[in-house]
């Protein structure tokens, strides 16, 4: 077709399956297995659809204000977004706009370089070492623009504030984004180093540690400059991306710290638990501070077991990529979810 020529083509993000069968063990795209704070519930319920005749607030301040409040900073340092793909898509086309490639590792997050190549930003990859750690030195040269997670997805590895820190020193020309979807899970943020580094971008999410995948709530915390630029480029796309539910949902989430922090403490034990289990069935992985594990087994294909497990309604994450294909993502689940898996992993390696 003649109009095809002037389309922007891209390949797009493939998200993890979202199965439509009951009774399926979904540890396959890193959500929280317990429901949403009682609060949150409660600001559902309480929630008069009458309202819904008027645009939401397009600053979405009660929930910004709510965020500053729990991260110590002005509610002029926080942008929210729909979701941290929003946030870090709009950051993407605010903050990389140079002829110098933009820096991510070679193994991460997938959907950096779907948004690069959308958005036509040139961008390099840096080859994580063999135990799937970054090598510093790689981001010590000219470019255009750092993202990294930490901790890293789908490897689990966090890295050292300290090895930011350097990255940032060195690259006083380009803004660094640190995507902490899986902070919570044992990390330490970078975000009281916000105000030490005016180039530095701190973004997380509602999805993980606080059970709300389905809300959709991602922020980004960073030096009052940095969130003026990027909200004039969200304003000049889409003013009122937070609609009033999630303002008033994502709100009452922040307001209860406490089932936050129990919720996050029991997926924590799981996991540690996980570990061994998995360990004493022959797989190997790198230490993970995430709410998954990114793991490989000693003789038989990753891609067998994943195929395996879903013929049994278990769900998790295999990518056949160089370098990552004979790996399992493992989402932590339930104590009961995770018992299940280890239970037919058990009878199903002893039978291959
Ligand atoms: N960053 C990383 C590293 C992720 O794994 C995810 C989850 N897919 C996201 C960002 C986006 O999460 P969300 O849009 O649900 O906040």
């Amino acid at each position: 077709m003649s109009w095809e020529k002037n389309m922007r083509t891209v390949d797009p993000y493939v998200a993890g399956e979202q199965p439509k069968q009951a009774g399926v063990i979904k540890l396959n795209t890193n959500e929280c297995p317990y429901p949403p704070s009682p609060m949150v519930r409660k600001a559902a319920e309480d929630f008069d659809c009458e309202k819904l005749r008027l645009y939401p607030d397009m600053n979405a301040e009660k929930l910004v204000n709510a965020l500053a409040g729990y991260c110590h900073v002005k509610p002029e340092q926080i942008f929210v977004g729909v979701g941290s793909d929003d946030v870090l898509a709009m950051a993407f086309m605010t903050f990389f706009n140079g002829d110098k490639p933009i820096l991510f590792p070679d193994i991460t997050y997938s959907f950096y370089d779907v948004w690069a190549d959308v958005f036509r930003i040139p961008f390099r990859t840096c080859p994580l070492d063999e135990d799937f750690c970054i090598r510093k030195e790689d981001y010590l040269v000219p470019n255009g623009g750092i993202v990294i997670p930490n901790p890293n997805a789908p490897t689990g590895v966090l890295e050292a504030t300290a090895m930011f820190e350097e990255i940032l020193q060195a690259n006083p020309d380009s803004v660094v984004i640190i995507d902490e979807a899986y902070i919570d899970f044992g990390g330490e943020s970078m975000l009281p180093l916000i105000e030490k580094y005016d180039n530095l971008m701190v973004v997380q999410t509602f999805s993980k540690s606080r059970a709300m995948a389905g809300i959709r709530i991602g922020f980004a915390i960073a030096n009052e400059k940095l969130i003026r630029y990027l909200k004039d480029v969200k304003f000049s796309f889409n003013s009122y991306t937070m609609n009033m539910p999630s303002i008033e949902m994502g709100t009452a989430a922040v307001l209860d710290d406490a089932y936050f922090k129990e919720i996050v403490g029991k997926i924590v034990a799981t996991r540690e638990w996980t570990k061994e289990q998995l360990r004493e069935l022959g797989f190997t992985f790198a230490d993970s501070k995430s709410n998954f594990i990114f793991a490989t087994h000693k003789s038989v294909p990753a891609r067998d077991i994943f195929l395996a497990l879903k013929e049994n309604n278990i769900y998790v994450r295999y990518w056949n990529k160089p370098r990552i294909d004979n790996y399992l993502r493992i989402t932590i689940g339930t104590d009961e979810q995770m018992q299940k898996l280890i239970t037919f992993l058990k009878t199903y390696l002893k039978e291959h």
